[in-house]
């Protein structure tokens, strides 16, 4: 992919999807709608985002990006083929999506919310919405397929 010369972002208020050009990202941004101003961080996070049930809402379901939550056990053999994926993707998706991890074991509200009955489950989110669900260590390749549209 060549890298990006703007990105898009959702606005945490109207959820209008902003355009953000690459030098401006890191810094304040208005919304193009509503006026507030928004957070450009977000942009930069290259590193899987730990998510629990307490800030779910606010990381995934408030999320100005599409997100891909990955959702584990630290005894889970094959959670731990899937765990490097993740960290390259968080890096090589930097300002497109956001790569996110959930252990199971540690946040029953949520894995009973999505039903998740094997790990590892991955759950793709968009404005806060359930879009997609991949169970199982699938393949890097399947997962970059799932996620074309969001990219
Ligand atoms: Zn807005």
């Amino acid at each position: 992919m060549n890298p990006a010369t703007s990105y898009v972002i959702r606005c945490s208020a109207c959820r209008t999807k902003n355009r953000i050009p690459s030098d401006k990202v890191g810094l304040t941004a208005k919304c193009g709608k509503c006026g507030i101003l928004m957070q450009t961080d977000d942009l930069l996070i290259e590193t899987p985002v730990v998510v629990t049930d307490n800030d779910f809402d606010a990381k995934v379901s408030k999320s100005p990006l599409p997100v891909l939550l990955d959702c584990w056990a630290p005894w889970c053999g094959p959670c731990r083929m899937i765990g490097p994926v993740m960290e390259e993707l968080a890096a090589e998706w930097k300002g497109r999506v956001r790569v996110c991890k959930l252990n199971s074991d540690e946040n029953p509200q949520i894995s009973a919310r999505f039903q998740i009955r094997s790990i590892p489950t991955l759950l793709v989110f968009d404005n806060g919405q359930l879009k997609d669900t991949l169970v199982g260590a699938v393949p890097k390749h399947a997962i970059v397929q799932k996620m074309a549209s969001y990219l």
